[in-house]
């Protein structure tokens, strides 16, 4: 059997990194073999650092593990990032630099020309770009990249409705959860009993990281899809889960029991080579009227199934439906190590 591959995680105290710790426990590739976090964390054992908010009980598995400065320190040859983008933008060139692979869930260069954008089930081959990325910037190590959280959800519905009925334009609106803005997130007196129309920065993500993932890669470089987005995000009163109602304008006009069909047919890579964190099924129609919900589906598949519920034709584009997805699972820790057992299953990462 092939040995466990040694993996760091840089900012493993904040809400992502916490689910990393939480999903990595037992994993069968691989092995955390360091923790990363910032100056007021490191030198200290996560146990004791670490203020625990994931709604499952605290793996104690690392508990005696010393945070690390965060340096490229060649402890791990492949790094998780959950770092937010300001210290992901300087943080994450240097472990790539020094030769880890940086599978990363920040934004800092997920719409770099050179770095692959990456769902696994939607478009496995853009990390044909690794080579070309490590040629130009003179790097041993990489970075890929997970989208944005709402993103996940939403281009693992789009992508068959796009090879079915050729995709036009999207309008969406999302309700997002308190837990996608990090810890110590919106304090009660702000999100109770309340929605926030803005969330900074969040709109033009899922307007542009779309066309990236559903894009065609021709030699070295990715052509974005020619599709629009219009995108309204609000932060809600959910602990886990985004929800998003989504209209779509499309080349034919297909019913609502097609799409219904070809969503629920849908399968990938991951699926196919049977990747660990791979979900059987990655998309669950809901048939009753009042689902998806984030209490009761955001859990699907250990929260790497997206749920589409409300499929119908739409009088202003041509269909409508409501998607879910857990977006600290599948969209950011799940999501980034299915990206790095698709890395493993590619060959650009060695067990042996
Ligand atoms: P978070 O809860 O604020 O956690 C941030 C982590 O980074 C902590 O471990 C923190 O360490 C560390 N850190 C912060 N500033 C640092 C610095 N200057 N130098 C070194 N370490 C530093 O954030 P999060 O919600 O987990 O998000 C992490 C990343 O994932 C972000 O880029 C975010 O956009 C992305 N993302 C989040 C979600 C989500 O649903 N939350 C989904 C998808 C993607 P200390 O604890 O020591 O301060």
């Amino acid at each position: 059997m092939a040995a466990k591959l040694k993996i760091g995680i840089l900012g493993a105290t904040g809400a992502v990194g916490q689910r990393f710790v939480q999903l990595l426990e037992g994993h069968p590739w691989f092995e955390v073999a360091a923790l990363y976090a910032s100056e007021r964390s490191a030198g200290r054992p996560y146990g004791e650092v670490v203020d625990w908010r994931v709604p499952v009980t605290r793996p104690t598995y690392l508990d005696d593990m010393v945070i690390r400065h965060m340096e490229p320190d060649g402890a791990a040859e492949l790094v998780f990032s959950a770092l937010p983008k300001g210290p992901a933008t300087d943080i994450e060139p240097r472990f790539a630099g020094a030769g880890a692979t940086v599978v990363s869930n920040a934004s800092a260069y997920r719409m770099a020309p050179d770095v692959p954008l990456l769902i696994p089930e939607v478009n496995p081959e853009h990390t044909a770009l690794i080579p070309h990325q490590r040629r130009q910037r003179g790097w041993d190590g990489c970075i890929v990249t997970n989208p944005n959280c709402s993103v996940v959800g939403l281009v693992v519905a789009l992508k068959p409705i796009h090879d079915a009925f050729g995709l036009l334009s999207v309008q969406v609106a999302t309700m997002q959860a308190k837990s996608g803005a990090g810890y110590p997130g919106p304090p009660p007196e702000v999100i109770g009993d309340n929605v926030l129309p803005f969330i900074g920065g969040e709109e033009d993500k899922l307007e542009t990281e779309p066309a990236k993932l559903l894009g065609t890669l021709v030699d070295a470089e990715i052509r974005p899809a020619e599709i629009t987005v219009s995108a309204q995000c609000h932060r809600v009163d959910v602990l886990d889960g985004h929800l998003e109602a989504v209209s779509v304008a499309l080349e034919t006009k297909p019913s609502p029991a097609e799409v219904g069909r070809v969503l629920r047919e849908f399968r990938g890579l991951p699926q196919e080579a049977g990747l660990p964190s791979a979900p059987a099924e990655v998309i669950m129609v809901s048939v009753e009227e009042d689902r998806p919900q984030p209490r009761l589906d955001r859990d699907a598949g250990e929260g790497m199934t997206v749920t589409v519920g409300r499929l119908r034709t739409c009088p202003v584009l041509d269909f409508k439906f409501v998607v879910l997805s857990h977006n600290t699972i599948r969209g950011a820790a799940g999501a980034a190590l299915l990206n790095a057992e698709l890395l493993c299953h590619q060959g650009y990462l060695s067990r042996s």
